[in-house]
């Protein structure tokens, strides 16, 4: 039965798959995908697992006390005959040599499967042998647990929810079908999993437009749709779906026309990403000759291929974050960290680099089992420069491997967060205290200009006092929105009030642009609103003359940018900044 399931539209584009449901099972278990080459090796640990539980429950029958209830005999009875059933060998085989999952994947996907087909029916003594097969599951699983390791261990750690694509990289082409995620909600470093594009599109049940999670799917250039509310409750595991990231609707299901019909807009997308990447080496100039940089957002060293094949002039944002995420508390040391900014220095070929120092909090944990609990308002609490300012010794690693990798190309050092005049003080501080360091052991490293985020209405209602300290600025609207307007930017239930043109979050906007061009600092804008068309003619008519976005949207936006005549703009942005609804004359 076709049926649609609305949520939000976070990254364009269409997807047509198979649902791979995960996190939907009682039972955690490691997901990841095996090569091809492992796939009989891989049936084989499934098998003697299963055979191995067999034994097991043969002996228990024969070493069974005479005094033992008769039921407990029958139980036994019913489970032997679960376990040997070759219908269920045959569905784990399948999973384990068309998909390429790993074992423990295949027999949990199956028995969703199984488990839905026993609730559906009539027949009550049959109904309830559906916890007998769970249980015959377990054991298995159990088993295979205690058991050699598997044929590839995953990368992701042993209770991981999500699939960790260990094998990923020999999945592309393997697999024909195109699979798409469906999870109840997927961290950040959940996402970062998936780059190698195992997944055509994905779908989450929570999550809002700006949240980090929505952001790396952007920087993936997938389709996807978050906030689709019981997405992972009324998918089933293999169904089809259609992701239509442009109208943030999910279609599960579709019939042979919708299908068609999405398959020739899939095609039109396709056509236009063609048509568009004909730009690339078009200079970024306004109608009227105005010069506007365009600048790519990153979350990893290797990103910088995509940002300089997408046109990208430098990185106006690396999220080192990334890098200290999913590691158990093992945080990267100064030379590992080193290394990964040499790398996207190396990468972006003498163009600038921007690294922002670490901007992580309860919105992007570290790892899975930071309690979220601990936190009391997370949005509110110790995140960004915060965090850093609390553990000094940390800050000060990272910011001796970056002057480190400023020997090596252009860098320019970014703050997020910052609000007081006196963190500001602390933070300039911790960087002088780290060139001392560097010093006293005789180790090189480079100049720096040094930036902050403006990214509270404090510190934009302050600009000029930033101004008197850093060489340039950069807006992050996503938090800039989410604290103007006090909605939390991870949360779909207020989604519908994360309004980038509220007129409260434009005249912040526009001041701080306005100030930092006044004072002759360079501005730039490295929030969403950056990289989104709807915007780029009024940021252009507030005197913006430099955008940061994921390299997925850097044509888009250049295309935007040839058609305008910026000095035609810059009174309309002002009739735009004086109207109480300024939505309706973006319109026009
Ligand atoms: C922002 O807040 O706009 C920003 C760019 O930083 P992040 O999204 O990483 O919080
Ligand atoms: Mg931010």
């Amino acid at each position: 039965m076709t049926f649609a399931i609305h949520g939000l539209a976070v990254s364009r584009g269409i997807a047509i798959g198979r649902a791979v449901v995960v996190a939907s099972s009682r039972m955690e278990v490691v997901h990841y995908f095996i090569r091809p080459d492992q796939v009989e090796t891989e049936i084989a640990r499934a098998r003697n697992a299963r055979n191995a539980v067999i034994e097991e429950l043969r002996r228990l029958q024969e070493e069974m006390p005479k005094d033992a209830p008769g039921e407990l005999d029958a139980l036994l009875d019913v489970h032997l005959m679960l376990l040997q059933d070759q219908a269920l060998a045959d569905a784990i085989r399948n999973w384990i040599s068309e998909r390429l999952y790993n074992a423990e994947w295949a027999l949990t996907t199956q028995l969703e499967i199984i488990s839905r087909q026993f609730d559906e029916m009539d027949d009550e003594y049959l109904r309830e042998r559906k916890a007998d097969l769970e249980q015959v599951v377990e054991r298995i699983l159990r088993h295979m647990k205690g058991a050699a390791n598997p044929v590839s261990p995953p990368l992701a750690p042993a209770d991981a929810q999500a699939p960790a694509p260990g094998q990923q990289l020999a999945l592309d082409g393997a697999v024909e079908t195109p699979l798409v995620l469906v999870a109840q909600d997927l961290s950040p470093a959940d996402m970062l999993q998936f780059k190698s594009k195992v997944f055509a599109g994905f779908i989450t049940a929570v999550g809002g437009k700006t949240s980090h999670t929505a952001i790396v799917a952007r920087s993936m250039d997938i389709p996807a749709v978050v906030g689709a509310r019981a997405a992972s409750q009324l998918i089933r595991q293999d169904d089809w779906v259609i992701i239509d990231g442009n109208e943030g609707v999910v279609i599960v299901d579709p019939t042979p026309i919708i299908l068609a019909e999405y398959g020739f807009r899939q095609r039109q997308n396709e056509l236009e990403r063609e048509r568009l990447s004909r730009l690339r080496f078009t200079p970024s100039l306004t109608l009227d000759g105005q010069k506007v940089e365009l600048l790519a957002n990153i979350e990893q060293p290797g990103d910088g291929a995509a940002a300089v094949r997408a046109g990208a002039v430098g990185v106006g944002l690396f999220r080192t974050e990334f890098l200290f995420m999913g590691r158990s508390g093992n945080l990267p040391g100064e030379e590992e960290q080193y290394r990964a900014y040499c790398e996207i220095i190396d990468g972006m070929q003498g163009m600038p680099v921007t690294i922002r120092t670490l901007d992580v909090g309860a919105d992007k944990p570290l790892d899975k089992a930071q309690p979220k609990d601990y936190y009391l308002n997370p949005a509110l609490g110790l995140r960004a420069i915060r965090w850093s300012l609390a553990d000094p010794a940390m800050f000060r690693t990272q910011l001796r491997a970056i002057l480190r990798a400023a020997s090596h190309g252009k860098v320019k050092l970014l703050f997020p967060m910052l609000a007081h005049r006196s963190e500001i003080e602390q933070t300039l501080a911790q960087l002088r205290q780290a060139q001392v360091e560097l010093d006293a052991r005789g180790v090189a490293y480079g100049p720096v200009k040094l930036g902050a985020m403006i990214e509270i209405p404090a510190a934009a209602l302050t600009v000029r006092s930033f101004l008197q300290y850093f060489d340039f600025l950069s807006i992050g609207t996503n938090d800039l929105i989410q604290y103007t307007l006090a909605i939390d930017r991870a949360d779909e239930a207020v989604a519908h009030l994360y309004d980038p043109m509220h007129p409260a979050v434009l005249r912040l906007v526009a001041e701080v642009i306005e100030a930092s061009n006044a004072a002759g600092k360079e501005i730039c804008v490295c929030g969403e609103m950056a990289g989104d068309i709807s915007m780029t003619r009024l940021l252009l008519g507030l005197g913006l003359r430099s955008f940061s976005m994921h390299p997925a949207q850097i044509l888009a936006v250049k295309q935007e940018i040839l058609r305008a005549d910026a000095s035609k703009l810059a009174p309309w942005a002002q009739e735009v900044m004086d109207s109480d609804f300024p939505a309706k004359l973006l319109e026009h």
